[in-house]
């Protein structure tokens, strides 16, 4: 619903480090006579057969995921080569959102992944979530409300040890199909859990994600105000008068976003928030605002925007919820 605005802390190149450099520990394991990668004392992964073409410093105690990737392009191990041909780490981890799409396209057709084991050695989210990659959103996005429905609050709060947050990233690719793209920073979306786990899923829309910078959706989509039949010149006697349906205008790019968040049937429960405007801008004619503004000296437009909580043109409405609802109302009202 809304695009996610970076900010210039967004750095994203502090995160591909933080990637690159993760490190495996290197352990000799008596068990299979080798050396592997262990993880909570388990072996995670056998590294003998994989590295013996290549001198691996016996003293070598860790190993990073950039060292791995390449060792498993060079080596041709796990289909690397040919799937990752002219694909680099670094295009994976922050390639914009255009560039993943790109590179999805581009995998798809060099045969597709089956069952990689090594991809989903190299690319685990679980192991990075808390520390690295909510950390770094945490840190250097100031997220305030979903991204996908603009209902919820998710914001990043202190308590006396740490920061904690609200949001949930959700891969708008699903990682268990694209588990080569479970890390792609501009794969994540700050979402509430309603729209993350219990709606969308693996759903794969069909349109851009709210982290491209060509998300069109706030200009594309409103929401509409229709009265009952019965209902004329705003004489409104209750919220059941009402309906605030999504409409996109000359394209239908959105539709099964909107259908498979269930946005329609989710504001409609919000439908006061509407009704109150309507009483509100009832309540305050232009007559009466003229009036207030002559009582009080405070300028016609504040006095306006005070009482009907109206937004700015140039607002980010990911700050507070239900600002999209709001800003398209207000033009429906007539009131911007
Ligand atoms: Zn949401």
């Amino acid at each position: 619903m809304l695009k996610i605005n970076y900010s210039k802390s967004f750095d994203n190149n502090i995160y591909y480090t933080s990637i690159a450099n993760k490190k495996f520990d290197i352990k000799v394991c008596k068990k299979v006579n080798s050396k592997c990668i262990k993880k909570d004392g388990k072996i995670e992964y056998v590294i003998r057969d994989e590295l013996k073409d290549i001198s691996l410093d016996k003293n070598k105690k860790t190993i990073s995921t950039l060292e791995l990737f390449d060792i498993y392009k060079s080596l041709k191990i796990g289909n690397f080569e040919s799937l990752f041909m002219s694909i680099s780490l670094e295009d994976l981890i922050i390639g914009d959102f255009e560039k993943i799409q790109q590179i999805k396209k581009q995998i798809k057709s060099n045969g597709g992944i089956k069952e990689n084991k090594y991809i989903k050695f190299l690319f685990n989210y679980t192991d990075l979530q808390p520390d690295v990659i909510s950390l770094f959103f945490e840190n250097h996005l100031d997220i305030s409300t979903c991204y996908y429905c603009n209902i919820d609050f998710v914001n990043t709060y202190n308590t006396k040890s740490k920061k904690k947050n609200k949001f949930t990233l959700d891969h708008y690719y699903d990682k268990s199909t694209y588990p080569y793209l479970a890390l792609s920073l501009y794969n994540f979306v700050p979402s509430c859990y309603t729209c993350n786990s219990k709606l969308k899923g693996i759903i794969e829309f069909t349109n851009l994600a709210p982290s491209s910078e060509k998300y069109d959706f706030e200009q594309k989509v409103k929401f509409k105000l229709f009265l009952d039949g019965m209902c004329q010149n705003l004489q409104i006697k209750s919220k059941k008068d009402i309906e605030i349906p999504l409409k996109e205008n000359y394209s239908n790019d959105f539709k099964d976003y909107i259908e498979k968040l269930y946005l329609d049937e989710r504001y409609r429960v919000h439908k006061d928030i509407v009704f109150e405007m309507i009483q509100n801008a009832e309540l305050y004619p232009e007559s009466r605002l003229k009036e207030l503004q002559n009582l009080t000296g405070i300028p016609f437009q504040q006095i306006k925007k005070d009482i009907f909580n109206l937004i700015d043109e140039n607002d980010d409405l990911s700050k507070k919820p239900f600002s999209k609802l709001i800003k398209d109302i207000s033009e429906e009202l007539g009131l911007v």
